[in-house]
């Protein structure tokens, strides 16, 4: 069987170098991504060079109609789904709650909570067993900000990790039995463009000194989890995390 896998926001940073590493082991590729149709050309003509076969497909992950979409064009053009990562996120401004609007509350827990629900739906619809698929495992993307809850910089999107770790926790004993394992992934301070989005884009630099190993991580270093955690050497791993904080 060929390995199929989804990868939502998968035009840049931690999405992005999940992706090359699956070109580099064989994948089938399909990297959704929100807005920048540069972005997800300049990563697509990357897989290219390594004669991987990979589409982009440009779609919110909030959004169900777009996923429906998302995931017809994988069953067309690149065959059945074998595995997916919920790796598109977002976060909002550093901000204490009692500043935060309800906009930007249901932004965070619709792109962090509903859209992997989403996405994790019309993957099992593929992929289980009970629904004739040959089974698969998902990988979802949480961050050690769901164990030690952002105070004074975005409780909110702490809280949708947390929800999402929870989802990961009930769906892999939902679907332990028809050949799908989910598990989840917490990353720590990043070297990538996200941070812009909370207001300091030099945030994992200037935080640096203060980290136990003293320095950020890489998106390669949780590309590694990731692709491990979706491979076959993970076999009996369901419903766990691999925290990848540097000792956070
Ligand atoms: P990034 O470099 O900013 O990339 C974000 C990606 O997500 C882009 O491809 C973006 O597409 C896409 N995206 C954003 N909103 C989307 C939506 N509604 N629908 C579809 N795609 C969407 O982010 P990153 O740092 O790699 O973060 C990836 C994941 O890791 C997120 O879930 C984040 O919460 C988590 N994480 C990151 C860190 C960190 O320090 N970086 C730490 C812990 C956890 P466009 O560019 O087209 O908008």
């Amino acid at each position: 069987m060929e390995n199929v896998i989804v990868i939502t926001g998968g035009s840049r940073g931690i999405g992005a170098a999940t992706a090359l590493l699956a070109a580099r082991q064989g994948y089938r590729i399909c990297i959704n991504y929100h807005a920048d149709d540069q972005a997800a050309e300049a990563i697509l003509s990357q897989f290219r060079a390594l004669g991987a076969e990979a589409i982009a497909v440009r779609a919110d992950v909030s959004v169900e109609d777009e996923i429906i979409q998302l995931f017809l064009r994988v069953d067309d053009e690149l065959g059945p789904i074998t595995a997916l990562v919920n790796n598109a996120g977002t976060i909002g401004q550093q901000s204490r709650v009692e500043n935060m609007s309800e906009f930007r509350l249901l932004n965070v827990m619709k792109t962090n909570v509903v859209g992997p629900m989403l996405c994790a739906k019309h993957a099992l619809l593929r992929m289980a067993r009970r629904h004739g698929g040959q089974g698969g495992a998902i990988v979802n993307v949480s961050s050690v900000a769901a164990r030690l809850g952002s105070p004074n910089e975005y409780v909110d999107y702490a809280a949708s990790k947390g929800a999402l770790d929870t989802f990961t926790i009930g769906l892999a004993k939902e679907v332990a039995g028809e050949g799908v394992r989910v598990n989840g992934v917490r990353p720590g301070y990043i070297h990538t463009g996200f941070h812009a989005l909370s207001g300091d884009p030099d945030r994992v630099s200037k935080l640096e000194p203060g980290l136990p190993m003293g320095r950020g991580g890489y998106p390669e270093e949780v590309a590694e989890a990731i692709l491990w955690l979706l491979s076959d050497k993970a076999s009996y791993a369901t419903g766990s995390f691999i925290d990848l904080g540097g000792g956070r």
